[in-house]
């Protein structure tokens, strides 16, 4: 029978695990602190947004949520930016992406001070996590597939893991972290040539093509670990779906991630987790 890789138990781990540290920081004076920083109303924004409110609540971690008008300007966010990096009480910052064309998001993400940088979206976060050094943070939902995958004891050593995807957020990163891990990762794309060959070579599948319900069970086989990144409204926005064409391939594999339940509950669990990581590097 098929094993769901569900995320709820691997959240409910890492937030007992950060229980007992956020109440050390506390015993030190220190509220562990993210501010979210929004430009506009976009309904995608606020529905994560209040998914970190949510776990933040539950690990008593403090949030400042600063909202700037959809027609600011970039300084406007420079400057809540540079405020940030001031605060000495705020220790993370999450920039909801992608902002309006008109704001230079590139110039507003470089403006992060990289400790504060808990969704690794600076060039400091992206050399720690490709280098392997603790600087910044790794973006989080690529974080998440490996914890994900530990929480279930999926063995990375020396396992081939097609990642279908390659971008900076989620592809990249997971195949970096991938090799800290000494797994062997190969990087797929739109451009791929045989996707399914090079996926019925791999133990574990990641997917992340951002396509709907888009990969199919080819390539799949009874020994695979499959965990699917995506998440999309169906075409009738009545339920999520993920990337990968569940009904077909969960037949067939050992292990699934379902969606919803599967990594996007655990992004937020991370990101929550370098919140009171950039806490505790603040003391040292
Ligand atoms: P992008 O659109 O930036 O990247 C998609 C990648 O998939 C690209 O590298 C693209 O290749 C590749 N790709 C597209 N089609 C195919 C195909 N048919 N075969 C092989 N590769 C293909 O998406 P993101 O990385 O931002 O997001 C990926 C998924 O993860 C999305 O479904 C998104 O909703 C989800 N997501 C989930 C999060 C969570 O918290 N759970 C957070 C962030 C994203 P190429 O480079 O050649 O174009």
């Amino acid at each position: 029978m098929t094993q769901l890789l569900r995320g709820a138990p691997v959240a409910k781990q890492m937030q007992e695990q950060s229980a007992a540290r956020v109440a050390a920081l506390v015993q030190e004076g220190i509220t562990p602190t993210l501010a979210l920083v929004r430009v506009g109303n976009r309904p995608d924004d606020l529905s994560y947004e209040r998914g970190i409110l949510k776990r933040a609540h539950e690990a008593c971690v403090q949030i400042q949520t600063i909202m700037l008008p959809q027609d600011c300007i970039t300084q406007d966010v420079l400057d809540a930016v540079v405020s940030i990096n001031k605060d000495p009480h705020i220790h993370g910052a999450l920039l909801f992406r992608p902002m309006p064309h008109h704001i230079d998001q590139r110039a507003v993400c470089a403006a992060l001070d990289p400790q504060k940088d808990v969704d690794g979206i600076t060039q400091d976060s992206l050399y720690g996590t490709f280098a392997c050094e603790p600087v910044g943070f790794a973006p989080c939902t690529a974080e998440a597939v490996i914890r994900m995958l530990d929480f279930y004891e999926v063995v990375l050593e020396g396992t081939q893991v097609a990642v279908v995807g390659r971008s900076l957020v989620v592809g990249r990163p997971l195949a970096a972290l991938l090799l800290a891990r000494n797994a062997t990762p190969t990087i797929c794309h739109s451009k791929t040539q045989h996707l399914e060959q090079v996926c019925a070579h791999a133990q574990v599948v990641v997917v992340a093509t951002g396509h709907p319900q888009s990969f199919s069970a080819v390539g799949t086989n009874a020994k695979q670990v499959v965990v699917d990144v995506g998440i999309h409204w169906d075409e009738d926005a009545q339920k999520l779906v993920g990337d990968v064409d569940f009904a077909n391939v969960k037949p067939i594999v050992a292990a699934i991630s379902p969606v919803p339940g599967g990594v996007g509950s655990l992004t937020t669990a991370v990101l929550i987790d370098h919140v009171v990581t950039a806490a505790e590097r603040s003391i040292k």
